[in-house]
């Protein structure tokens, strides 16, 4: 079955494709030559991956699925959250980002943190939407190199390292992209087997 995922961010699509294996046939934007720049100017995850398959759908008429994820930290009123890409301005730097976070932490006690993904699924017209949630805290510096955006200072509740520290298929087994990508296949799974 072909689904089209709205993105051209290549670490996500590779991370994705590992995980939902056959009898999927996962598209890029970029499979499907849709150039268009999707617009996601709402105030919620649940909305922009709306807004972004809803457009998608309707554009393309594909089957397919946007997704959109923040970092909620709970001292910061559950700051960045859909504003994590561009937590410190329109450069949307991941090492921006990070130093406004440890800044703004600095004198905070409370380190609880969490990444939310939400996926908008769109089959036949009819949407569907899955969450995905890992709990952790806040380092208070970096560690390891490894995956993308606030992976090195986000450690998850339970383990040792850092995202940024643990290899690809580790963090997919914890991750909220990981949980919301597994509700996402066991429902079409579900449906389609
Ligand atoms: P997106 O909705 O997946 O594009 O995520 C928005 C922003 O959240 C990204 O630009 C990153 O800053 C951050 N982010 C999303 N997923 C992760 C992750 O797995 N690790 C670290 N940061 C992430």
């Amino acid at each position: 079955m072909k689904l089209v995922f709205a993105t051209n961010n290549a670490h996500k699509l590779e991370e994705l494709k590992k995980m939902l294996g056959t009898p999927f046939e996962l598209l890029s934007l970029k499979d499907i030559d849709f150039l268009e720049e999707i617009p996601e100017d709402q105030d919620t995850l649940e909305g922009n991956a709306s807004q972004k398959s809803h457009y998608l759908y309707n554009r393309a008429t594909l089957n397919c699925f946007a997704d959109d994820t923040g970092l909620e930290v709970e001292a910061l009123n559950n700051e960045p959250g859909v504003y994590s890409a561009r937590y410190a301005g329109p450069q949307r730097n991941a090492e921006d980002n990070m130093n406004m976070v440890l800044e703004k932490m600095a004198e905070i006690k409370n380190r609880n943190a969490r990444f939310r993904t939400v996926i908008s699924l769109i089959i036949d017209g009819e949407e569907f939407q899955f969450e995905g949630v890992v709990e952790g805290e806040i380092l208070t510096e970096r560690q390891g190199a490894e995956g993308f955006g606030y992976d090195p200072i986000f450690k998850p509740h339970g383990y040792n390292q850092s995202f940024a520290e643990m290899d690809m298929q580790q963090k997919n087994a914890i991750s909220h992209r990981g949980r919301a990508v597994q509700k996402l296949v066991e429902f079409l799974k579900a449906r389609y087997q």
